[in-house]
């Protein structure tokens, strides 16, 4: 499959600066970036956002954007699965592991994801779960190759 990584579109406008999306086949990178190369190596946030790649591809894209905001367990479960990937990217440093699953369980039970989680640790708590069934899974899932646009802001990623 082919996923494009992009610049935030201009009618993204009413979501927060620095927030990544996805509506497959495009990711959208923030404005903060200043091209795709960049974006690329947030390696763990694309490794992210291509779990969402293919949950729309599973739910089809409307339905799954449409139960994305409607429904709280659903954004938790759907995030809970691209949180423990972004996780497992970097899973061998457990500084950087707690603190990161720390930083999106605060915004899994906060206003970040409009009150996903039922609690702070009911957050924390899925996402261990998630990142443990993914080191005993141990299956790095890495785009096959990448192209970047002759402009530098978008790049192709061919991916499983
Ligand atoms: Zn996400």
């Amino acid at each position: 499959m082919i996923v494009l990584l992009k610049p935030r579109p201009w009618w993204a406008f009413f979501m927060p600066q620095g927030v990544w999306f996805t509506i497959s086949p495009c990711i959208y990178y923030p404005r903060t970036f200043t091209n795709a190369v960049a974006a690329l190596n947030r390696i763990e946030i694309i490794q992210h956002e291509l779990v969402h790649v293919s949950q729309q591809q599973c739910h089809s894209r409307f339905s799954w954007l449409a139960k994305y905001f409607y429904s709280r367990s659903f954004r938790l479960q759907m995030e809970v699965a691209a949180i423990a990937r972004e996780c497992y990217q970097f899973h061998e440093d457990t500084k950087w592991v707690n603190a990161t699953i720390d930083g999106y369980a605060d915004a899994l039970y906060g206003w970040g994801y409009f009150h996903a989680a039922s609690s702070k640790q009911n957050a924390k708590d899925l996402i261990t779960a998630a990142l443990k069934r993914l080191i005993m899974e141990n299956t790095m899932r890495m785009p096959l190759g990448t192209h970047v646009s002759a402009d530098n802001k978008t790049a192709t990623l061919e991916v499983l």
